[in-house]
């Protein structure tokens, strides 16, 4: 399975396809399909009562349920700022560098001590655990797994993430000499005009 994911908050329903408006009510569902990732689904509060409140929750397939109140997106000038912690992770799940798997769970718990991040599930997967975080804000959710690191391993990723917090994240190092564009084939067809 993969590491870790964000998945945003829909803007429509995932079961009717009506748009939600600011402020209302609706529902998170987390679905275990064994792929990949966890997957997330926002339901309207009438799908939820008709289709998935009643029964049983395993034979509706999902393996956790919160309700949430829907923001609708705020204008684009606060998108403007500098790097801090979560805009950092952001950028570490992107680039999906299994180097940075520890530094981006040492981010999350950060975020989860300042409050920027609620913990809203914790399950094991592949015998790892796997935390459910959300950003309450956009309602993002960050699937983070525990990368179980050893005591002696904390203190150097801790010097990592401060580093990162210090100086961003750099963009991939420039190609080394010797592996830049392929060397054009020899025998190459003479082209006739
Ligand atoms: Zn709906």
């Amino acid at each position: 399975m993969d590491n870790w994911n964000i998945q945003s908050r829909a803007v429509v329903c995932e079961a009717c396809s009506r748009p939600f408006a600011d402020r209302e009510a609706f529902h998170t569902l987390l679905f275990d399909e064994h792929a990949e990732n966890l997957r997330r689904m926002d339901v309207c509060e009438a799908c939820w009562q008709s289709q998935f409140s009643d029964g049983a929750r395993e034979r509706k397939g999902f393996i956790s349920h919160w309700q949430g109140v829907y923001e609708a997106p705020a204008p684009a000038v606060d998108a403007i700022q500098k790097d801090t912690a979560e805009t950092l992770l952001r950028k570490l799940i992107e680039q999906k560098d299994p180097r940075y798997v520890p530094a981006g769970y040492i981010l999350a718990v950060m975020l989860e001590r300042k409050r920027v991040l609620k913990v809203k599930e914790e399950v094991v997967r592949d015998g790892k655990r796997v935390f459910i975080y959300e950003q309450p804000g956009t309602g993002d959710i960050f699937t983070i797994t525990d990368p179980a690191l050893r005591l002696d391993q904390l203190e150097t990723v801790q010097r990592d993430v401060a580093a990162l917090l210090e100086g961003g994240l750099n963009p991939p190092a420039p190609q080394p000499a010797g592996e830049g564009p392929a060397p054009v084939p020899e025998n190459q067809p003479i082209v006739q005009n």
